[in-house]
């Protein structure tokens, strides 16, 4: 069923609670809606497409776009079963976390470290999320499109999805008019044939020093949710988007460079050749961690998170305008420190991200 509100408050739709008005905030519950606006003329308007809002904030001159969502609906449907694996699909409005719980008690591996990511499932491959070692084009099976220029379905396979770090296919201007309405999981059996790995990363290892046996894919889920909500803040507490910038890379010199001169800078070799960098390092040895443009020691309007550099916080009452600034500020002072640029991973839209201009 289709729902529509007028003169939408954007910052509602944002977990860091910024943004202007918009002029239309419509619901979608099934294919054949989409369909139904498609006839109506709908994506002839200015119209954007929203999630969760966990990696969007708004800017203030959207007054004339419409904006739609896929209503919340957490039904996974089971497509195949065979030996080894299970195919699922789901609705691209389910909540992401509720599907890795799912998944969890349903003794289906291979989504448990991306436990508590914020969002919907229709954007889980938009920047093709991650974390802890895995990646949602780990998993991924088909993603299930609705062509809002023609009013077509289609199905992307893994591979048509071109996934990359925090990249796919639908991040490229020919997809911008795409929405994506299911994706097909493929969740493999954890049987003591295929046994659960502990994610290779430290603050994991060290929660399960002491477990003799293997960790059931419920303990990983676990352990996964308290070390991520240990350091970073619950959007419902204080409004944030996560890792505000992703994460840098640079060609081996350049990283042998900064090695030479911050001996513990932390790095990561990756296949390519290439090293990543945490940009919350980088930000943090400028000395920005708990950075406010002002330099109030109020905890008011926005900041760096002063736990964790990496996430930008609204303490309240903080604009698109102030976010911009602190943005740019820290994208200047890494530049003059560090000689890259480091981009945001939040999707910023303002009138030139939004569809059908
Ligand atoms: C506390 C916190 C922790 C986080 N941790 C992580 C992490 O560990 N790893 C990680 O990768 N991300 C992380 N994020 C970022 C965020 O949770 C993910 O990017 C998530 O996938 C966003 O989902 P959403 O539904 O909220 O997307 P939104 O912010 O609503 O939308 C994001 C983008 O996807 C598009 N989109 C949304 N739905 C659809 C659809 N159905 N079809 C087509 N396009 C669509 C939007 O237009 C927008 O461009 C974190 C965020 C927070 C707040």
């Amino acid at each position: 069923m289709i729902h529509r509100e007028n003169n939408i408050d954007l910052a509602t739709l944002s977990t860091l609670k910024i943004g202007g008005r918009g002029h239309e905030y419509v619901t979608v519950d099934g294919y054949g809606d989409l369909q139904q606006l498609h006839r109506e003329g709908f994506f002839d308007n200015l119209w954007h497409i929203v999630g969760g809002g966990s990696d969007s904030v708004f800017s203030d001159d959207l007054e004339d776009v419409h904006f739609l969502r896929l209503v919340e609906m957490n039904t996974p449907e089971i497509i195949s079963k065979e030996e080894d694996y299970t195919l699922v699909r789901i609705w691209g409005g389910a909540n992401w976390d509720n599907i890795v719980a799912w998944s969890v008690q349903n003794n289906l591996a291979g989504i448990e470290s991306l436990a508590a990511i914020p969002g919907t499932v229709g954007a889980a491959p938009i920047h093709n999320i991650g974390a802890y070692g895995s990646e949602f084009s780990d998993v991924c099976h088909e993603v299930r499109v609705f062509d809002t220029q023609t009013g077509e379905g289609a199905a992307l396979s893994h591979e048509a999805c071109q996934f990359e770090y925090r990249k796919s296919i639908f991040k490229q201007a020919a997809y911008a008019e795409h929405i994506v309405v299911y994706v097909t999981l493929k969740l493999f059996h954890a049987t003591e044939k295929r046994t659960i790995s502990i994610p290779a990363y430290k603050d994991v290892e060290k929660f399960f020093e002491e477990k003799k046996s293997t960790p059931t894919l419920r303990e990983i889920y676990d352990a996964i949710t308290e070390i991520r909500w240990g350091k970073l803040p619950r959007p419902e507490l204080l409004p944030n988007c996560g890792s505000f910038f992703k994460n840098t890379i640079v060609p081996q010199d350049q990283a042998d460079q900064w090695i030479g001169e911050h001996p513990d800078m932390p790095h990561f070799q990756l296949d390519d050749g290439n090293v990543k960098v945490p940009t919350g390092w980088l930000i943090e040895s400028i000395g920005m961690k708990g950075y406010q443009v002002d330099g109030s020691l109020e905890k008011d309007g926005i900041a760096v998170y002063d736990k964790h550099a990496l996430v930008i916080v609204n303490y309240g009452g903080a604009t698109y305008d102030d976010l911009l600034s602190l943005v740019r500020e820290i994208q200047t002072r890494v530049q003059s420190k560090f000689n890259v640029m480091i981009h945001p991973e939040v999707c910023m839209i303002d009138r030139d991200a939004v569809s059908n201009d």
